[in-house]
């Protein structure tokens, strides 16, 4: 799926946070790293809250990390940070809503990161605007933030563990307050958190591509459920009371996240790898070449290539310094638009019969443009393969999906899916072969809802907002 080709809503991951606590390092210049390893999960804005147990000091902007934080990082030196990037799905793209979020509460102030959304946002702010809470946002993670601040239990690690009972849906969180960092992932672990260490203290971070890029040991994952506290003592562990059936987001093993990351204990290389090679013995296409759409199918086309016999060859090269800024406003210009960023290498597609790899289809438009790029450039017959199953339903767990009748798979059969964009073939990973793909036995532990419906959490409130 290459969806900064064209101006239209395609699938985003809208979050990447990072924590650090450390007792000597300048900890604003490693989470700045840190977010920086994780830009892929959003680029709308970005944040960094850093505090040094007394002050505490936040910097927001929109934009790339690089336009974000132009005027300013945060200035104190600290011991203890949080930070985020996004890509708005719940809330507008306004400065209102770039996270950290920072509050003064009956212990100190908090800064909350959020990667996910919550299915039950709704009634949540209802309740607390009923209660006399004032929010500065339309986001649903300022919610958890008056949860905290509200909560009459005791202590910091209880208020955050009481207001967590009362949320669903999905949330991995980075919390700083005084003198402690706090990473919590939801009881689905829909999204990842991954705990490393550093000589002097410790991160948490959305990806382990993040660990790497601060040069921090991996630890292990945050587990379903759980809290984790690191302060001068060391890291301790909670877990909420609710549990749930583990459902982590297989799309970040097909698209979402790095390719050099390592989630819940598996390579995302080596999955989107193996779905390639699931693909090629599902579908053993009579043709010349095998060519990715970079970079997301990269490793499923090198894994088709493989298990085929095929050659990989590039045959579409991505300019890589054409940024977000490049979208032009009208349906002609656009068109120019899928030109500048993705160019045909005619070398490698004239008089070639081609499979052509993609993670995903959600609309089909960006499908039929690549193709008919690819047949201009000299192709004599391309086969669309594509490492994911027809996605059918919405994402309610905090990526952003067309709405249900936008979806391509929804609403059409594979001969007209095949006739809309173009192709001589069309095949999809089966839903078996992905979860197969998806190592150490992961798969079956895996949120599909977007292929099959079958939400794990309730959506009651989702679906009404959708009017369905
Ligand atoms: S619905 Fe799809 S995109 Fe959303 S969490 Fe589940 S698998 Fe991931």
């Amino acid at each position: 799926m290459y969806d900064e080709i064209i101006n239209e809503p395609q699938w985003h991951e809208e979050c990447g946070i990072f924590g650090i606590w450390s007792k000597t390092a300048s900890v604003t210049d490693v989470c700045y790293l840190g977010l920086f390893a994780l830009q892929h999960r959003g680029q709308e804005s970005a944040g960094i809250a850093v505090t040094d147990g007394m002050h505490v000091d936040i910097a927001k902007g929109m934009g790339l990390m690089t336009e974000a934080f132009r005027p300013r990082l945060p200035g104190i030196t600290g011991h203890c940070a949080v930070g985020h990037v996004r890509y708005s799905t719940v809330g507008g793209s306004v400065l209102a809503n770039v996270q950290p979020f920072l509050a003064s509460f009956s212990g100190g102030f908090i800064s909350l990161a959020h990667n996910g959304s919550l299915t039950n946002a709704q009634e949540t702010r209802r309740r607390l605007e009923n209660a006399g809470c004032i929010f500065q946002s339309s986001s649903d993670s300022e919610s958890i933030l008056n949860l905290i601040a509200v909560s009459q239990a005791p202590t910091v690690e209880e208020k955050i563990l009481s207001s967590l009972e009362q949320i669903e849906g999905a949330y991995s969180l980075v919390i700083m307050t005084g003198d402690r960092l706090t990473g919590v992932r939801d009881p689905h672990a829909f999204r990842p958190l991954c705990l490393g260490r550093l000589e002097d203290g410790y991160v948490l971070a959305s990806e382990t591509c993040a660990l790497d890029a601060v040069n921090a040991t991996f630890v292990r994952d945050v587990l379903p459920g759980e809290m984790v506290v690191v302060d001068r003592t060391g890291v301790h562990s909670y877990f909420l009371q609710k549990k749930a059936r583990r459902s982590s987001c297989v799309f970040e093993y097909i698209y979402f996240a790095r390719p050099d990351s390592v989630i819940d204990g598996v390579s995302v290389w080596q999955s989107r790898y193996l779905m390639g090679r699931r693909l090629a013995r599902e579908y053993p296409a009579a043709a010349d070449v095998v060519v990715p759409v970079p970079d997301t199918g990269i490793a499923a086309a090198i894994g088709f290539s493989a298990e085929s016999g095929l050659p990989f060859v590039e045959g579409l090269i991505k300019n890589r310094y054409v940024g977000r800024t490049f979208i032009l406003p009208d349906q002609t210009k656009r068109k120019a638009t899928v030109e500048m960023k993705l160019n045909p290498v005619q070398a490698n597609l004239a008089g070639k019969r081609v499979v052509l790899i993609d993670d995903s289809i959600v609309r089909g438009t960006t499908s039929a443009r690549l193709i008919a790029l690819l047949r201009r450039a000299g192709a004599t017959e391309v086969h669309m393969c594509v490492s994911s199953p027809p996605i059918t339903h919405p994402c309610y767990y905090g990526i952003d999906t067309s709405i249900r009748r936008e979806l391509i798979a929804a609403v059409s059969t594979e001969e007209e899916i095949c006739r809309k964009i173009g192709t001589d073939g069309l095949h999809y990973l089966s839903l078996q072969g992905l979860l197969e793909s998806v190592g150490d036995g992961m798969g079956e532990r895996m949120c599909t809802s977007c292929f099959r419906g079958d939400y794990p959490t309730d959506v009651s409130e989702c679906l009404a907002e959708a009017g369905i």
